[in-house]
């Protein structure tokens, strides 16, 4: 299984997940020129797509998608909050049931809920051939269920969004503050680095720091807190950006793409 995330953060996110054969778009949340060009700079054809998976309706999620399905007409799958939440929701989008598994090609897919401002925000768990990837951002608390249900995985991909202090000295109005430090806002490093010490598990490869706030956030900051849980336990670390590609693939990587 590989993972190509093209892009993660607030302005934008999408990831191609691979295995066997199967090629599956995790959002669409960047411009499709900006989608193809990432794809291809990978090696990827955007021809191979087999689906698209959303997480959810924000913008920076799915504003490419239109675009996208005009060229490539694929299935979208997404739960009906989702579609719903849409201002131009894809015609004859697939449901997804959270907590109901799906299977796609070579590919298992299981939508967990994540606590988020949109209609019905999930998070993904994707497995082949025994090996479990957890993929979660957008969510203001790790619950119990998402613990649960990321526990066993060999790679996380967990939002890292802000720190807490930089997000409370920095400029953005209070209001912004206070919804993204909600239940239903995003994840601090600190509040991910609890999660991460529950999750930590002998098979556990790689942890990748996912969705970054560029105003209330730094590479080096979360890289330096991942890190410290993950210290002595061999578990490779990397941070996701807007700008450019990583690529995480079982048994090896993270590399940048
Ligand atoms: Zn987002
Ligand atoms: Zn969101």
């Amino acid at each position: 299984m590989r993972i190509s995330v093209l892009a993660s953060g607030s302005n934008g996110n999408a990831a191609v997940v691979e295995a066997d054969g199967t090629c599956l778009l995790l959002d669409c949340g960047i411009s499709c020129r900006q989608l193809v060009t990432r794809m291809q700079a990978l090696g990827i054809d955007p021809g191979r797509i087999d689906a698209v998976l959303l997480t959810h309706e924000h913008d920076d999620h799915v504003k490419g998608l239109e675009v996208f399905l005009r060229r490539h007409p694929v299935p979208v799958l997404a739960t009906a909050g989702t579609v719903q939440g849409m201002a131009a929701p894809p015609a004859g989008a697939e449901a997804l049931t959270p907590g109901r598994e799906v299977r796609l090609g070579a590919l298992t897919v299981l939508p967990v809920p994540t606590s988020h401002d949109a209609r019905e925000p999930v998070g993904f768990v994707l497995e082949n051939d025994g090996y479990r990837v957890g993929y979660v951002t957008d969510t203001g608390v790790v619950t119990q269920l998402l613990v649960e249900r990321l526990a066993g995985c060999h790679a996380l991909l967990l939002e890292c969004n802000h720190d807490r202090d930089m997000l409370r000295v920095g400029p953005y109005p209070w209001p912004l503050k206070q919804r993204i430090a909600s239940r239903t806002g995003h994840l601090s490093n600190e509040q991910s680095c609890g999660a991460l010490e529950r999750l930590v598990h002998s098979g556990l490869e790689v942890v990748v720091g996912m969705h970054l706030s560029q105003t209330n956030n730094s590479p080096h900051l979360v890289t330096r807190e991942l890190a410290a849980v993950l210290s002595g336990s061999g578990v490779r670390l990397a941070v996701a950006s807007q700008q450019a590609a990583l690529v995480v693939e079982r048994g090896a990587g993270p590399v940048p793409g």
